[in-house]
């Protein structure tokens, strides 16, 4: 089984280097094409507008100065074209990535590129308990359950435009209590902050964060689940259709000449 490994914190990121080492007890034939930088937040961004650089960092091991999104664009079309991954695996992001932030996500992105592309794809995040931890997140819910997780997961089959979205909770792995299917939750919104401060120089300048969240998780949510310290593991489809809204939309049209 050939693996492409993937992640939007960059090359560097401890929770790749994790992921690798998972992904190694699996098949013996792991790749890893990531962002040369952070791109936490990149979304399913892809570059357009200036040239990317492809750095080897090792046998089947390499950095783009690109998205997630440019990464996998990478690996399928110039550095695996003899054969293409059977399995992506994207993570194991340093956040959670629960309710909207697939949308923002760099993480859920790259897999939403190998989902595009008809190759089965998980993305994996590791939540943490409060901002401001910079490396100091703890990845051992993710280190110690991954394999629990993947095992059903590795060689099924995922309908067309679909992915699996698994995010570990923030407790320490004994404290985990299970693995959860659930559905993709919504927080209220209004949890990002603009923090604006004063640059030595004396301008603003301005940097998002992100706030607690403020909600009641939906029942059958990934957000319910993570806060009950379960594994969420969620199906994403990329059709976004939004099937309840056609027959009402359609009939808003209807009058509409030239409208069919
Ligand atoms: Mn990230």
């Amino acid at each position: 089984m050939r693996i492409l490994l993937t992640n939007d914190d960059g090359v560097a990121a401890p929770g790749l280097a994790l992921l690798a080492e998972i992904a190694r007890t699996l098949s013996d034939d792991v790749w890893i094409v990531a962002p040369a930088d952070e791109q936490s937040g990149a979304g399913h961004s892809l570059t357009l507008t200036r040239p990317l650089r492809l750095r080897k960092h090792g046998e089947r091991h390499f950095a783009v100065t690109g998205t997630p999104t440019d990464a996998v664009m990478m690996a399928l079309g110039e550095l695996m074209t003899e054969a293409r991954p059977d399995l992506i695996l994207s993570g194991i992001n340093r956040g959670a990535n629960l309710a909207e932030d697939v949308t923002y996500s760099g993480t859920v992105s790259a897999a939403m590129e190998g989902a595009l592309a008809g190759i089965p794809a998980i993305a994996l995040s590791q939540a943490y308990a409060r901002q401001g931890m910079g490396g100091t997140v703890p990845f051992d819910a993710a280190r110690d359950w991954a394999g629990r997780v993947l095992a059903p997961l590795i060689g099924m089959a995922m309908a067309p435009g679909t992915l699996v979205n698994v995010n570990f909770p923030a407790c320490e792995a004994s404290a985990v209590k299970g693995i959860r299917v659930c559905r993709q939750g919504r927080r209220d919104y209004g949890r990002a902050e603009v923090v604006k401060r004063t640059d030595p120089r004396g301008f603003s300048y301005y940097w998002f964060g992100l706030g607690p969240a403020r909600e009641t998780p939906g029942h059958d949510t990934d957000l319910e689940a993570i806060a009950a310290d379960y594994i969420a593991v969620t199906p994403l489809q990329l059709d976004l259709t939004d099937e309840r809204s056609m027959a009402s939309l359609r009939e808003r049209f209807a009058s509409q000449a030239g409208v069919v």
